[in-house]
């Protein structure tokens, strides 16, 4: 049999996804060719609609459909407060709990030697002029607790110390439900770190 050239290019872009290995890209390469017309049109627009329609906010890197973001356009957020987050897509995770009401501001990555970001692919410059003269009181920097997560924050904290009275970072610490004797020992420093009065 003659090898199927179209379902091959199809298995190739599912396979550049993340967690689908080869096996799963032939399977959905597959099931596409049992949807209907309809449904291929539908999949297809939708694919363009989001590289075509999100970008991020110029103001705080956010993805957004709108010229600026939702949270930037709200005036009932809290605009003494902004939260530091490596990735667009954690100020979805932090907009889930509903409870956090200041603004953000998005780095586009962390500090690391390993993957090649520096310092100046990072918008440090935009969020230094967004604090500069500005009713921001407190910045939480909300970077991942890992090594490099830790060296943005303290690189971080030294550039941003002139413009900000407060600086904090979020408390890291023991897994709800996890045991002592399985944390590693990064993990119980940062705990006692973050310790607070009961
Ligand atoms: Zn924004």
């Amino acid at each position: 049999m003659k090898d199927l050239k179209s379902l091959e290019r199809l298995e190739e872009s599912f396979n550049k996804l993340p967690s689908i290995g080869k096996r799963s890209a032939e399977r959905l390469a597959y099931s596409i060719l049992d949807m209907s017309n309809d449904d291929v049109d539908e999949f297809c627009n939708a694919l363009k609609g989001v590289k075509n329609k999100i970008h991020v906010c110029p103001v705080c890197g956010a993805y957004t459909e709108d010229e600026l973001c939702d949270i930037c356009t709200d005036s009932s957020r809290d605009k003494s407060v902004l939260l530091v987050v490596s990735y667009p897509k954690d100020v979805i995770s932090f907009e889930a709990m509903n409870t956090y009401r200041g603004l953000y501001h998005v780095l586009g990555g962390i500090i690391s030697v390993q993957n090649g970001k520096s310092i100046d692919e990072l918008n440090i410059p935009g969020l230094i002029e967004r604090v500069k003269d500005s009713e921001v009181k407190e910045i939480i920097i909300a970077t991942n607790p890992t090594i490099e997560g830790e060296t943005t924050a303290i690189y971080l904290s030294k550039v941003l110390k002139d413009y900000v009275p407060n600086i904090t970072r979020l408390a890291y610490g023991l897994q709800m439900g996890g045991t002592l004797d399985y944390t590693d020992s990064l993990t119980l420093a940062k705990a006692i770190e973050g310790r607070r009065k009961i």
